[in-house]
């Protein structure tokens, strides 16, 4: 409980505590139901980070589990790429994974329980049929024809539906509850499905598959779930939750709880639209950087630790909203603002010549990583006569506020010298190609010995040390807020055209030859990058921008909190 109290509340603690202080709950265990059918989201660490977390801070547990009772959606590399992503979040689960489809065969016992109890039967009406039986919001449903048969006959004709002797479609069981229920979830819901179909892990074992209500509760109970959290849509579905568990008289029957999904600014969150995305190629795939999985983001370079951080500053509420994109962005660059060693990467390079440095001298500058934290330590960084430098830290006319580099003005070298530009060299075209500049060596480190002083200080690599690097950049992969609204095929069509740009020509500064893949780093004056853990090699470095330097949070939060 101490590690609770730190935590703001909120209505699921509240129940918690309630529950905990009334007995009915001895130990919290929580799960985290995902389905394996495409990769986890930040919406899933929203629901991910609650329920792990809250089972971490009352020193309860919390479930893994599969809930894989739609055959034909599921494959093995999801349920993987899941347990891989949990684990990277930081959290892990107690025991084994368990797969909803370890339960077909109690949940088939139950199934028959209902039966015998004259609480569910075998329907024959077809898809449309059922539809039109069920009634509206403002009409009654009428019963099934189906409704009255006896139990026995429910009882062979739901054994002959296990058997495979009717097609897909042909029947269904379904609960016997109420057909005039203001609540269309208790209008005799199905209970099991026929779908001749191949399963990722029961095979052709079965070919009835009971439907998400009748399976997540009972699995909930054989788990002894305390506390079942879920977003909200399932609100409606709570009174067939707990019909079930009370007809087949459980001995734990968990809470469900209801709480907002995450939605996030830019993009998409429905696993549907994310699979559309990989298979209509607008991205490289699941773990494309510009996607709002887990994965995506790992490639990207967030940390779990901004990602949890974010979690925990949007709450948990009732109601639905938006979260604007940059409050992850602002949690990331927050992390690594601490955590990313400061190095040089000259993206977009222009020569700078040195005139009065010696051809064939080299410098072997010790550079701190950290400007005010000597414990970070150093890398060494040569300076040479040919270095590169930034283009757009050269321009032909200085205004007033223009600290980098003209003709005729001095600057700072990171760590290394003043230099000042002489003369601009350009091609036929009259583009620069280069700076010749003269150096003073009596600023050696970036310093002047007579006190005279420079505004702009710039990042740089020597050209004949620096590694080639491809530098990928990233732009939401929807300019629209909220293209989630747009149906279906249509939401492709808003995908940004810009949402990837690479500079191949970057140049990085030696010390990344040994950087691990993955490997976080600031680029100074730049922004944060990683190293791609997928496509980079020894010989091809490919750096993803994780986050720029500026935070546009701020500004948001400012205009959220302005009074009016
Ligand atoms: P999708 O719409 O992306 O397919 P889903 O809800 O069908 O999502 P599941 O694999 O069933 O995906 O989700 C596992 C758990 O994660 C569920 O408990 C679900 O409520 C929760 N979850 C899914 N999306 C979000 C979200 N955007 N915010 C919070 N929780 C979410
Ligand atoms: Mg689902």
């Amino acid at each position: 409980m101490a590690e609770s109290e730190n935590k703001p509340t909120n209505f699921i603690r509240m129940k918690i505590d309630e529950d905990r202080s009334s007995g009915k709950t001895t130990q919290v265990h929580t799960r985290f139901p995902p389905e394996p059918n495409g990769y986890l989201h930040i919406g899933h660490a929203k629901s991910i980070c609650l329920n792990f977390g809250i089972a971490n801070d009352y020193q309860g547990v919390c479930n893994l589990r599969f809930d894989d009772t739609n055959p034909s959606k599921e494959e093995q590399e999801y349920v993987e790429s899941i347990q891989e992503d949990v684990k990277w979040l930081g959290f892990s689960w107690s025991g084994e994974p368990h797969f909803a489809s370890d339960y077909f065969e109690k949940l088939y016992e139950f199934a028959q329980t209902l039966i015998r109890k004259g609480k569910a039967y075998v329907c024959h009406l077809n898809a449309a049929e059922v539809r039109e039986y069920r009634g509206t919001l403002t009409e009654p449903g009428r019963n099934s024809p189906y409704r009255d048969r006896s139990v026995d006959e429910n009882l062979d004709l739901f054994q002959r539906m296990r058997a495979g002797e009717f097609k897909d479609g042909a029947c269904l069981l379904r609960a016997k509850i109420d057909m005039a229920s203001p609540i269309i979830q208790l209008r005799d819901p199905a209970l099991y499905r026929i779908r001749k179909v191949h399963h990722h892990r029961t095979g052709d074992k079965w070919c009835i598959y009971p439907m998400y209500d009748f399976t997540h509760c009972l699995s909930d109970s054989l788990e002894s779930i305390t506390h079942s959290l879920c977003t909200l849509e399932f609100e409606n579905h709570r009174p067939l939750y707990d019909w079930i568990l009370e007809q087949l008289e459980v001995t734990c029957h968990p809470q469900q709880i209801e709480f907002a999904r995450l939605n996030l600014s830019n993009t998409v969150m429905s696993k549907r639209k994310l699979l559309m995305l990989v298979e209509d190629g607008f991205v490289s795939g699941w773990d494309d950087p510009r996607m709002p999985t887990i994965s995506g983001m790992r490639r990207r370079g967030y940390t779990p630790e901004s990602i949890r951080e974010f979690c925990e500053r949007i709450g948990v509420a009732k109601a639905d909203s938006m979260v604007d994109i940059s409050l992850l962005e602002f949690c990331v660059r927050e992390d690594l603002n601490k955590t990313s060693p400061r190095v040089m990467a000259v993206l977009d390079p222009i020569k700078l010549t040195i005139t009065n440095y010696p051809e064939d001298q080299v410098e072997e500058i010790d550079a701190a990583y950290f400007q005010d934290d000597k414990d970070w330590g150093s890398r060494k960084v040569p300076f040479s006569r040919h270095l590169l430098i930034e283009r757009a830290d050269f321009r032909d006319e200085a205004h007033k506020k223009w600290y980098r580099l003209a003709p005729g003005k001095e600057v700072r070298l990171k760590f290394a010298y003043y230099v000042t530009c002489d003369e601009v060299i350009r091609d036929e075209a009259g583009e620069v190609v280069e700076l010749r500049c003269s150096y003073d060596p009596a600023t050696k480190g970036g310093w002047s010995e007579d006190g005279r002083k420079v505004k702009g200080t710039l990042h740089w690599v020597s050209e004949a040390h620096a590694l080639r690097a491809e530098v990928r950049e990233f732009e939401p992969l929807f300019l629209d807020d909220n293209p989630g609204a747009n149906k279906d095929q249509a939401f492709t069509e808003h995908v940004n055209p810009n949402s990837l740009t690479k500079s191949l020509a970057a140049r990085v500064e030696p010390s990344l030859a040994t950087a691990e893949p993955g490997m976080r780093v600031q680029f100074e004056r730049q922004g944060y990058y990683c190293l791609d853990a997928r496509d980079s090699t020894a010989e091809n470095l490919i750096f993803n921008r994780t986050v720029t330097l500026r935070d546009s949070w701020a500004k948001i939060e400012k205009k959220i909190n302005a009074p009016g």
